[in-house]
């Protein structure tokens, strides 16, 4: 989509003062595609730079992290947290963990957060953090020794009422306990609302772990039934083998698809019985292993393929939940050609603007990591409100509310989407719906 002549300069700006951040331009640049239509029907919106401030993250930390390996050898990672916007909430996000994390990448996620947190309705603000430092092969001890110096620098920049991080790539219940176990001894404070994805016995919420993944399908299912479908019978695709990816496909077998395939970043694993999610759990979150251990084990029936993409395995449904430009526009073709019907992001990003082009122009429903894997963050706050009011809820309790909420962000995306002019486009509907929220916010605070 072509970029407004009004917000061009402001593109140019935000692209000169944030050099090589790739990811982070390529967000900026998705989301300003949409704001045309904005500025024309509310022309006052554009005045005060508040586009720009909207750019803009309001403090960006980069520290040290040193910690002690298991032979004695110090090592320095790199910590951030990018406090991008507080106009809805404090600022809430997770942290990740992964070699491939740098200032730009926190940068996309913190913004992309800031829009996806607007469209949930709940108050919270956008930011993003992490490390990167690589979890792959390091002990528990070396784990617990970085989580402990990494929050013994972070702690003094969160607090229930300014910033609350949660878990993201290679940030799970282990390294959360271990960070809320640090920040407790720190400040001598039981300040549970400080951190999200917590344990059920000291303050967690049921259904938070599963919240990502069953909330996308959710979305899915939602926009099928507009259209008078639904995912019973269907084939479907999940890039990734964690958490998201985990309860993404959980949810799919529950609602009758047939999940043939998984991923991880080395290859893919292909299971036309379906996928034995018992067995990805046992690999993945107890043995902390490859999913090419899953083909082993399961033998005959399951193949593993090495390296290629996972894209060329056909299907009707498409739930990318792995990580950001994992999807590109040749996936794109193939997944068009063998006939998918929907597309939804369970990670951030994870197509490439490409991709999203191809799948739009073929007419396949696209659901924009945005508004498709907002149930994460949204069960985060129902477990800052369980921690403010000192409750604890039941599974069925979270997770009805969660469906609820997908159901709103689904139907807010396609109203606003038919408000714009451009009925079934999910994504101009999220970056605009999620834009007007945090706008109205700061349009109400002045130039700040
Ligand atoms: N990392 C998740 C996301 O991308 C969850 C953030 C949170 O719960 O704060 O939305």
């Amino acid at each position: 989509m072509q970029i407004d002549e009004k917000l061009e300069p402001i593109l140019a700006q935000v692209l000169s003062r944030n050099a090589g951040e790739a990811e982070f331009h390529q967000a900026v640049r998705e989301v300003l595609e949409s704001l045309g239509r904005v500025i024309a029907k509310h022309p006052d919106w554009a005045e005060d730079a508040l586009i720009e401030r909207i750019c803009e993250p309001e403090r960006q930390i980069i520290f040290r992290v040193p910690w002690v390996d298991d032979s004695g050898q110090v090592q320095i990672n790199r910590g951030f947290r990018v406090q991008f916007n507080s106009a809805l909430g404090p600022y809430k996000g997770g942290l990740r963990f992964h070699p491939s994390v740098n200032l730009g990448i926190i940068k996309f996620l913190g913004f992309e957060q800031t829009f996806k947190n607007g469209l949930t309705g709940m108050p919270i603000g956008g930011g993003k953090g992490g490390s990167d430092f690589n979890p792959r092969g390091r002990s528990d001890g070396e784990v617990m020794r970085f989580c402990q110096s990494f929050m013994t620098e972070l702690h003094r920049h969160l607090g229930e009422y300014t910033d609350v991080p949660a878990g993201d790539i290679g940030v799970g219940g282990r390294e959360i306990g271990y960070m809320f176990g640090q920040y407790k001894r720190l400040t001598n404070r039981y300040e549970a609302g400080v951190l999200t994805g917590k344990g059920l016995v000291y303050g967690g919420s049921r259904a938070r772990r599963e919240a990502t993944g069953y909330g996308a399908v959710y979305f899915v299912e939602r926009m099928l039934g507009s259209r008078g479908q639904d995912l019973a019978g269907r084939r479907a695709v999940v890039s990734g083998s964690g958490n998201v990816a985990i309860y993404t496909i959980e949810k799919l077998q529950q609602l009758g698809a047939l999940v043939v395939a998984c991923s991880d970043s080395n290859g893919y694993v292909v299971d036309e019985a379906g996928i034995d999610l018992e067995l990805v759990k046992e690999v993945k979150e107890v043995r902390r292993a490859r999913i090419s251990e899953y083909a082993e084990l399961k033998g005959a029936g399951a193949e593993y393929v090495e390296g290629g993409s996972i894209w060329d395995v056909p299907c009707e449904i498409a739930m990318p939940s792995a990580t950001q430009n994992e999807l590109t526009g040749k996936d794109a073709k193939t997944l068009v050609g063998n006939g998918v019907v929907v597309v939804g992001e369970g990670a951030n990003m994870p197509s490439t603007p490409e991709a999203v082009r191809i799948f739009q122009e073929a007419g396949v429903l696209f659901a924009p990591g945005k508004a498709a894997n907002a149930g994460g963050v949204a069960t985060s706050a129902l477990e800052m409100q369980q921690n403010a009011s000192r409750d604890s809820w039941s599974f069925d309790q979270t997770e009805a509310r969660l469906a609820h909420i997908m159901r709103g962000i689904h139907d807010l995306c396609a109203e606003t989407a038919e408000e714009y002019g451009a009925p079934g486009d999910y994504v101009l509907g999220a970056n605009i719906a999620g834009f007007v929220r945090v706008a109205e916010a700061m349009r109400a605070f002045g130039v700040i």
